[in-house]
């Protein structure tokens, strides 16, 4: 018998499904490609065809300009090639999906990026049992265990209100982290404007066009400094230190990530306010999800797959890891 997921291959520039001759998530150029969320390391332009769902076709729409291709909404089985594929949700930011594979009696599924924990701007993550699981391990060490993020936002808040002549400057991926900040705000009851640097604007306006409520946000541009006294700023990470941030009124300088648990991480951007808030699975997420899934294999990329290799190891679990290239393991 031919080894367990024999039909799926790994290539340094994606995952390759041969009896649907196409990839998943590939890293170059491909006639076939479906494509489990949009952030940049995951949906590159240029396929000759896209699967993914409608949410993802949007973001690389905005980033690529007109896909060819054709979306699949969660939950939709359609028949590509001699594989059942199915799009379910990840979690990890608005269109996010796993990718489910069924073929000669076996079932695959590629999670993608993946959360566990509530995010107000995506449905959950949705369990599929399968044999062959191929997860994500951005955080997987035992380390990372990211705390609630109710109380990462109180903290944000309590800083914000300790002083109301500065500004909060919050430095958050402009895909997904940027509109998960502004609603868990607005779940805590912040409702006051929430100012917003430039590059993360056709992105917001792209979840308010998908139903997100964000609530009043104000293009900095059109502010004057001492009107964001007192408020919150939402801008990249690579915008903290650069010359944009001194049209701001003394902001502390805060930045939401998985990553902010590592102190120099922090540090190395000036982060007075580390948050703890991330889009990836910690330790906890990762082994209870195998757990529930009882895969037979798992198959592990992108991050720190040691950890979870020896993991699944000693509680029965073959384990491998693929070598894909491309990944980033920014959070992401
Ligand atoms: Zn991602
Ligand atoms: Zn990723």
């Amino acid at each position: 018998m031919a080894p367990l997921g024999s039909w799926v291959e790994s290539h340094p520039e994606g995952i390759y499904v041969r009896p649907a001759d196409a990839w998943i998530d590939p890293s170059q150029p491909k006639p076939k490609a479906m494509i489990t969320h949009g952030h940049a390391d995951h949906a590159r332009g240029g396929h000759g065809a896209v699967l993914a769902t409608p949410e993802t076709l949007a973001i690389m729409e905005c980033r690529y300009g007109p896909q060819p291709g054709q979306d699949t909404a969660y939950d939709e089985t359609i028949r590509i090639g001699e594989v059942d594929v199915r799009f379910v949700p990840a979690g990890h930011v608005l269109g996010s999906a796993q990718i489910v594979l069924e073929h000669s009696g076996e079932r695959i599924v590629v999670s993608g990026d993946y959360k566990r924990r509530p995010d107000p701007t995506c449905p959950c993550f949705v369990p599929v049992p399968c044999d062959v699981f191929i997860t994500e391990a951005t955080f997987g060490l035992p380390v990372f265990r990211h705390p609630e993020t109710g109380s990462e936002i109180d903290r944000l808040l309590h800083r914000l209100h300790a002083d109301p002549s500065r500004c909060v400057l919050v430095g958050a991926y402009a895909l997904g982290k940027a509109q998960r900040i502004v609603t868990e705000l607005r779940q805590r009851g912040h409702h006051e404007p929430i100012y917003y640097h430039g590059a993360i604007e056709r992105l917001n306006q792209l979840y308010q066009s998908f139903g997100v409520e964000l609530g009043e946000l104000r293009h900095t541009a059109q502010a004057n400094k001492m009107e964001m006294a007192g408020h919150i700023v939402i801008a990249p990470p690579g915008a903290l230190n650069d010359r944009w941030s001194r049209r701001l009124p003394d902001p502390v300088t805060a930045m939401a990530s998985g990553w902010m648990r590592i102190r120099q991480r922090a540090r190395q951007r000036n982060v007075e306010l580390p948050l703890i808030i991330s889009d990836h699975a910690d330790w906890d997420e990762l082994t209870t999800t195998i757990r529930e899934l009882e895969p037979t294999e798992v198959w592990i990329t992108h991050g720190r797959e040691e950890a979870l290799k020896h993991w699944c190891t000693t509680h029965q679990i073959k384990a491998c890891e693929l070598n894909l290239i491309g990944y980033e393991d920014e959070d992401g």
